[in-house]
């Protein structure tokens, strides 16, 4: 049992989702993982975007930055590198992450930073009145559109293998304990981690509902020979292309669970901290004292210059 218990995690900020929401059961879940892993809320940072997903921060007494639209990872990754002491968790939409935000989303996979991402993949806009994501299937129609849509759908489990994620998995909204578990493995894996939140939109979204998961979605680890885990690089890309095999059924089956894990990469902060011994291991440049307990500053630009120096990457002979 966990000391601080998931109350501790709670806030009273007043939450106007509507009722029904998926992103309640997603918010449940964070909780009860931060509980179970008894994450400390002063080196715990929850980072969004805009839309309805991302004001999770809100709800969760942990740090939290709320930010533009599309640039939660963007920000999370320069609070990583800032402090790679932190816990570092992002949380935005299918449209967020996946449409205006995606060129961060692909980059953190490349990356490999220690960062988990959560998207809550509802399919459509639904903090703009519903209209169709990146993730809504061509000539598919939620209630919002007149039309049904004219665009392929972007696979979250596949863009995430292809980017260069080393955990990638999927749950689902309504599922909060088998969800809590996926958290928790993801903040506890040693690279970029992704889960991908099937979120039920009780407004905007008439065709991917509760009664419609309940029916398709079935668990991977059921399979007693499902195994996603790269324990030698030799068997990367085997283990890469049963994940991609697996991202591509979506119908009368759906699967939900782990895809891929590869613990054994590098991430980039242990790349960094090989160019420049400095960073990390002795100090992260967060922990630099540039200001007094008031804020204001103790240090002139001539000195900034001289303390962040050490950060910088010397190359020989330049
Ligand atoms: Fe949730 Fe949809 Fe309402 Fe937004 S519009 S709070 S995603 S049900
Ligand atoms: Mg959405």
């Amino acid at each position: 049992m966990a000391s601080r218990g998931m109350a501790a995690y709670r806030t009273d900020v007043w939450s106007d989702w509507c009722p029904g929401c998926g992103d309640f059961g997603i918010l449940a879940a964070m909780q009860k993982a931060f509980a179970e892993l008894e994450l400390d809320p002063a080196t715990t940072v929850v980072v969004s975007g805009i839309g309805c997903s991302s004001k999770t921060p809100h709800f969760i007494n942990v740090n939290g930055v709320h930010t533009i639209h599309g640039r939660g990872i963007a920000f999370a990754t320069g609070i990583k590198l800032a402090n790679p002491r932190l816990t570092v968790v992002v949380n935005g939409g299918d449209g967020d992450l996946l449409g205006i935000g995606v060129a961060h989303f692909v980059a953190l996979g490349r990356r490999n930073i220690d960062v988990t991402v959560i998207i809550h993949n509802n399919q459509v806009y639904g903090l703009t009145k519903g209209q169709a994501s990146p993730t809504l299937r061509k000539g598919e129609k939620v209630k919002s559109i007149p039309v049904p849509n004219i665009q392929d759908a972007v696979n979250p489990i596949a863009l995430a293998i292809a980017s260069g994620y080393t955990f990638v998995a999927r749950g689902y909204a309504l599922w909060v304990d088998h969800l809590k578990e996926l958290i928790k493995k993801a903040i506890q894996h040693k690279g970029a981690a992704v889960i991908d939140v099937l979120q039920p939109c009780v407004t905007y979204n008439d065709i991917y509902t509760a009664e419609y998961y309940r029916d398709r979605l079935y668990k991977l680890e059921d399979d007693p020979n499902w195994d996603p885990v790269v324990r030698d690089p030799s068997e990367d890309e085997e283990k890469k292309a049963q994940a991609l095999k697996k991202a591509e059924e979506w119908g009368n089956r759906i699967p939900v669970g782990i895809f891929y894990v590869n613990p054994l990469k590098d991430t980039f902060e242990e790349r960094l901290q090989k160019r420049n011994p400095h960073y990390n291991a002795v100090k992260p440049p967060a922990f630099e004292e540039i200001a007094d307990s008031d804020g204001r500053p103790i240090i002139g630009p001539d000195e900034f210059r001289k303390l962040f120096a050490k950060y910088i990457v010397k190359v020989k002979g330049r």
